[in-house]
């Protein structure tokens, strides 16, 4: 193995690589309440920082409310806008939309990877799902905490799990080529999920709830079934996900070594969640102080190859394999 390419003395400007595999900062990006490319905001996540944090590849979700309902497409459709607004109009960040894309990446510059959180977006038409993905959308997370058209999501009393429609959705995201986003899904709906698709899923912003029992964190038995298939488990920020008590980046970096014990070091990857939620993690309270991570990691025992993959190996190799 050659020197990793987060310490490379190579690259010109990026000491670090890192994959984010979830934030909600386009909600900011379309109220206009952060100026994305110049900085100095109150919120987690902007240009700048995603730089100084050595961020390579920031996935951008665009959230649909269940509230939405029957707007849910309109309201997709206007954050797929927002995202172009700051992935389209500046030669700092471009949009990715393949494991190619990702590669011809020049340094200093930011790849910007566009999904969709909640299957609202999609009208209940598999149709709206073939133009997302053809608007460029490569990642979709099919419930939010409630019940939607395509499944449960983990707050509902009774779990039904995925509907024939939600099947569906399963197989075209297969066929497309879409990574099928897992966090936020009931216990049945997850199962169905893993019971039907054909390729490795993403648990894109998920911590473990052998050590946080909070209803998003997955058990024991999800890591397992997730990892065994080739799937990758971001760990994310929410301090409530983290600890009830002293959330930090060492009760973070507890996460990160309980998934590598139970699922092994290939599903680890970060999905920090920023933009997502109030107050901070201490130790990653934004996009800049990712740069931490990989001096943290090291410090736990990981070697360099090893939080390669953590960093951003395992989710690249998820999007070659079912992206391409
Ligand atoms: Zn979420």
């Amino acid at each position: 193995m050659d020197v990793p390419v987060w310490q490379s003395e190579n690259r010109e400007e990026q000491a670090i690589w890192i994959v984010d595999a979830h934030c909600d900062t386009l909600q900011l990006v379309r109220r206009g309440t952060i100026d994305f490319f110049v900085g100095h905001n109150q919120s987690h996540l902007d240009l700048p920082r995603l730089t100084a944090g050595g961020v390579k590849v920031q996935f951008f979700a665009a959230f649909i409310h269940p509230d939405e309902r029957t707007k849910g497409v309109a309201r997709a459709l206007d954050l797929v806008d927002a995202f172009f607004s700051l992935a389209g109009s500046c030669d700092r960040i471009r949009p990715v939309y393949c494991y190619h894309d990702i590669l011809q990446l020049h340094p200093g510059v930011v790849g910007a990877f566009l999904t969709v959180e909640g299957g609202e977006a999609l009208g209940e038409s598999l149709g709206v799902l073939r133009m997302l993905h053809r608007l460029g959308v490569r990642a979709l997370t099919l419930t939010w905490n409630y019940r939607n058209a395509l499944g449960d999501g983990v707050f509902v009393t009774e779990d039904l799990g995925l509907t024939p429609f939600g099947l569906d959705v399963v197989r075209e995201m297969n066929r497309l080529g879409m990574l099928i986003d897992v966090s936020h899904l009931s216990p049945r709906t997850l199962s169905g999920v893993l019971n039907e698709s054909r390729h490795p899923v993403l648990a894109s912003h998920s911590n473990c709830y052998a050590l946080c029992a909070h209803p998003r964190n997955l058990t024991d038995e999800q890591i397992k079934a997730i990892s065994s298939a080739g799937g990758v488990i971001g760990v994310t920020f929410v301090p409530t996900m983290v600890n009830t008590e002293k959330p930090s980046i060492d009760r973070l970096l507890d996460h990160i070594d309980h998934l590598a014990n139970v699922g092994g070091t290939d599903c680890v990857a970060i999905g920090s969640d920023f933009d997502g939620f109030s107050g901070f993690l201490p130790g990653l309270k934004h996009a800049g102080e990712l740069k931490n991570l990989a001096p943290a990691l090291i410090k736990r025992g990981y070697n360099d190859y090893q939080v390669e993959k953590v960093l951003y190996g395992n989710l690249l190799r998820l999007i070659k394999e079912v992206v391409g």
